[in-house]
């Protein structure tokens, strides 16, 4: 019987966060004013090697989690982190290798993930007018150079990709539609994020929200959509095709459609904790007994224990919360865990 934890939601994919540090400053997920030059990241030590993680994959993996994310903080500041795709992707059980990166650092890389196994793709762009972007990456890069990594995943034969775009009201909600052109006529499935309340380092409000339903109606007004049905359990994204029949966009509402009942994910941090959620206040930690010898048969016990315990659902309750108490809330922040 697989693992199930306790409203029977399988364990199915598996986030792995390599790095905690990136090279972006966007201000909803790593605001430049904390991530300064005093900001103290994860040693190196306490970092998990590549042979560990692909020891805890391995386990995790035999437990159900057939779909595994490299992801971070900026997982191609990683060193060398082709030869970890390349370990991970000779794993058995392993259906589906996918990263998800702000794309600054692929073109040097994009040939050497290719031949490790990388299957597919995520790159993060949330606009694609100059000024906002760099008011959303900390001034970190121009559009430019995220078009340079695109151009060279495609290059390399990754598509059709999936680009991730945070919306925040206010701040890139009037340059949606051109966004979504663009990338409809390069054939990638652009997904709208709605902003969330990872973490409490970006002060995030409610009205900062830009509901799922206006993005769709926002992009329909001018590019008419329909729902596509049939979604597979554990998706978080709903999809919606171009009436034209030129591609579909996605719709990721963990603030207003919240979808923790076929939420499947585990997350492993790069120290080598496991979260069952991405709001967790906790993780559990495995690095500590993996380095002090622990057999597979005890790591696993441990990670069985923390899934059948699961009772996250962390986007269905986030309303009845007071914004005072959401703020006492300690919880893990995105960067450390990936999205
Ligand atoms: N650095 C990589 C990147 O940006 O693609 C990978 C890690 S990043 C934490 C993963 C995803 O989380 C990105 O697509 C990012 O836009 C999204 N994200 C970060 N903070 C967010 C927030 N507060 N609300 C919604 N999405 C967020
Ligand atoms: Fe870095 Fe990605 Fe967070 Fe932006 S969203 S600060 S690129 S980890
Ligand atoms: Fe999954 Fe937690 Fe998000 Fe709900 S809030 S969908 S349980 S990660």
């Amino acid at each position: 019987m697989n693992l199930q934890d306790k409203f029977e939601r399988p364990l199915r994919d598996l986030r792995i966060s390599v790095t905690d540090r990136c090279n972006f400053r966007c201000p909803y997920c790593m605001p430049a004013e904390i991530f300064n030059e005093r900001y103290q990241f994860l040693p190196k030590p306490h970092l998990l090697s590549f042979e560990e993680i692909t020891r805890l994959t391995r386990i995790i993996v035999r437990l159900g989690a057939v779909k595994v994310r490299l992801t971070g903080g900026e997982p191609l500041l990683r060193r060398d982190i082709e030869k970890l795709v390349a370990m991970l992707s000779a794993l058995e059980g392993v259906d589906d290798l996918a990263m998800t990166s702000n794309a600054f650092l692929l073109p040097e890389k994009i040939d050497a993930l290719k031949a490790a196994g990388l299957r597919r793709l995520t790159i993060s762009l949330d606009t694609l007018d100059d000024e906002v972007f760099r008011q959303m990456n900390g001034g970190r890069s121009g559009v430019d150079k995220v078009l340079e990594g695109i151009y060279a995943a495609e290059a390399a034969g990754f598509s059709p990709l999936k680009i991730n775009a945070v919306v925040q009201r206010g701040v890139n909600d009037h340059t949606l539609v051109e966004l979504a052109r663009f990338f409809k006529e390069r054939g990638h499935i652009l997904r709208f994020i709605e902003y969330m309340d990872v973490g409490n380092m970006n002060d995030w409000k409610m009205e900062q929200v830009l509901p799922s339903a206006e993005i769709v109606a926002i992009i329909n007004d001018e590019m008419p959509l329909e729902p596509v049905s049939g979604n597979y359990f554990g998706e978080v994204a709903r999809r919606y095709r171009y009436a034209d029949g030129g591609g579909e966009i996605g719709l990721i509402s963990s603030v207003t459609q919240p979808f923790c009942g076929s939420c499947t994910r585990m997350r492993l941090s790069p120290e080598g904790q496991i979260f069952t959620c991405l709001f967790a206040t906790e993780g559990v930690n495995l690095r500590d007994p993996l380095r002090d010898g622990a057999s597979d048969e005890a790591l696993e016990a441990i990670i069985r224990g923390a899934w059948g315990a699961r009772i996250d659902r962390y986007s269905e309750i986030r309303s009845s919360l007071t914004p005072d108490v959401r703020a006492r809330r300690k919880k893990v922040e995105m960067y450390h865990i990936g999205g």
